[in-house]
């Protein structure tokens, strides 16, 4: 189990085991015949990380790579080493480009990545957009019309909600997504996107996350995407 949860290999982690380091609450250390449950187990005097099926929320910032080998930062930096580790792997539900921040998630768990990106879901993604140059009026209802086209795409893009805060900032809730949509979309419409941040998915918001954090995800918050 240590070890599938990246804390090191077995034989680091017998080691670990036969110098006390693995320990129930009250503090004994774990024997070979010990019977403890994982929420009981400590690691260093710190609770063991959730076993598979396990979600994170990151608040990503600027100019880090949803990717695990890219050169430059990457969003795995900002996960403690283990997290690389963990089998199954841990991996990033959908993406954001380099230069966009805010929410995104995490997970080894196959069968809820494809809940959350299924088409079935209609799982909306909001995102906070500050632009280069003033709205000119007709943005929403190119956008809101289910017949926006996308260059070199073939299908129209699903209708998308633009909120207009003030002529340069604007929420759009879209329920895809595809390659630098929502600069693509700005782009199409003879603006360009200088800020671009998500802000929530589905329901889950970032409230408590600070940039370039993250947390586990509880059930109840979970719950919240969908
Ligand atoms: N749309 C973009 O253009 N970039 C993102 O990172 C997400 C949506």
């Amino acid at each position: 189990l240590l070890a599938n949860l990246g804390y090191g290999s077995r034989k680091e982690m017998q080691l670990a085991i036969r110098n006390g380091w693995v320990t129930d609450k009250a503090g004994n250390a774990l024997k070979v015949d010990s019977r403890v449950d994982h929420e009981d187990l400590l690691f260093d005097d710190e609770p063991l990380d959730p076993a598979q099926g396990v979600v994170l929320l990151m608040n990503k910032p600027l100019g880090y790579t949803c990717s695990t080998k890219d050169q430059g930062r990457l969003v795995y930096d900002l996960l403690p080493d283990r997290f690389r580790m963990r089998k199954p792997v841990l991996s990033t539900i959908g993406r954001l480009d380099k230069e966009t921040s805010g929410a995104l998630l995490f997970t080894d768990d196959g069968t809820f990545l494809h809940k959350v990106i299924s088409p079935k879901s209609n799982v909306p993604k909001i995102y906070d957009v500050v632009l280069d140059r003033p709205l000119k009026g007709d943005e929403a209802g190119i956008f809101a019309s289910g017949e926006m086209m996308l260059e070199s795409e073939e299908k129209p893009l699903k209708p998308a909600l633009l909120d207009i805060v003030d002529e340069t900032h604007a929420r759009l809730t879209l329920h895809e997504g595809r390659y630098h949509q929502v600069r693509r979309m700005f782009a199409s419409v003879g603006n360009h996107v200088n800020e671009l941040k998500r802000s929530a998915i589905g329901g889950l918001g970032l409230d408590c996350v600070e940039e370039g954090s993250w947390q586990v995800l509880s059930d109840a918050r979970k719950a919240q995407i969908f």
